[in-house]
């Protein structure tokens, strides 16, 4: 089953809900960067709320989140620079720590505090830089933070990633649903309600419910869709993208780089594709 992503609307266009499946995304996040359990978990999250984000304005040209925290992790970073695609990479792949209190990955104690920082690029001169201190440190919980004092939007994140037992991803995804002005609080009320009961995605997803079973749970009367699309991980870059931050080094430090390697070798954090420049080509 591929992974896909769905935006609908409900209670008289008064709630927006986006839900997205990203199993395979996430596993191929895993499978480039090598990622231990935690580090799988915590990225994957990150890579999920950055596919939701990705679609939340026609103009945007590129999204970014990046939560900056002090645990072991270190920098994580989720990029959408088209709807339905994602890129990202973290610090510390190789992080694996002890299950919390409630048996579930510690994804708090490993991004620890910091800043969560989403960067909104219309293709304008300055993009929109939203900064917030993490919350908890479960990604969800600190993007609906985000949307609430940044955006003055209140909303609700749920994200989830299970690993098997062997490291990789057994299920993954999640869903956004937002509050939009002038919503009733009885229909605010009857989603609280939905939340508090609603299953852990991990466990809706894994028992084999798609991205549209999963908003019709938050439907108030009818539900509208208004897109419907696959997601992937994708990594957009090329060798003429390195060229210009390689230039920017200046001639004598790649001179010299040169000088003892014979070329220059980059690799892209993104996806791992490397590549190598002679003197002659830069
Ligand atoms: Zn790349």
């Amino acid at each position: 089953m591929t992974d896909s992503l769905m935006i609908a609307t409900t209670a008289n266009d008064m709630v927006r809900i986006y839900t997205v499946s990203t199993t395979g995304v996430v596993e191929e996040a895993r499978r480039i960067h090598q990622t231990w359990p935690t580090a799988t978990a915590a990225l994957g999250r990150v890579l999920t709320g950055t596919l939701m984000m990705g679609v939340m304005s026609d103009t945007l040209k590129r999204l970014t989140v990046q939560f900056a925290g002090e645990g072991p992790l270190g920098k994580i970073i989720g990029v959408s620079n088209q709807p339905g695609t994602v890129k990202g990479y973290l610090e510390n792949p190789q992080v694996d720590l002890d299950l919390n209190p409630l048996g579930k990955f510690d994804i708090a104690k490993a991004v620890g505090p910091g800043t969560l920082t989403v960067i909104k690029d219309h293709g304008l001169k300055n993009p929109y830089n939203g900064v917030v201190p993490i919350q908890s440190g479960e990604i969800g919980e600190d993007l609906a933070y985000y949307f609430t004092k940044s955006e003055q939007i209140p909303s609700a994140v749920g994200l989830g990633v299970l690993v098997a037992p062997d490291g990789q991803v057994q299920a993954a995804g999640g869903f956004i649903v937002q509050l939009l002005p002038g919503c009733p609080d009885a229909v605010a009320m009857s989603l609280e309600e939905t939340l508090r009961y609603i299953p852990a995605v991990t466990t809706i997803l894994n028992s084999g419910e798609t991205s549209a079973q999963l908003a019709r749970r938050f439907a108030i009367g009818s539900l509208k869709i208004l897109a419907e699309m696959p997601v992937k991980y994708y990594c957009d870059c090329s060798g003429e993208r390195f060229r210009g931050p390689l230039l920017s080094l200046g001639r004598q430090e790649l001179e010299k780089i040169i000088q003892e390697q014979g070329n220059i070798e980059v690799q892209c954090q993104f996806c791992n594709q490397k590549y190598t420049y002679s003197a002659a080509e830069l």
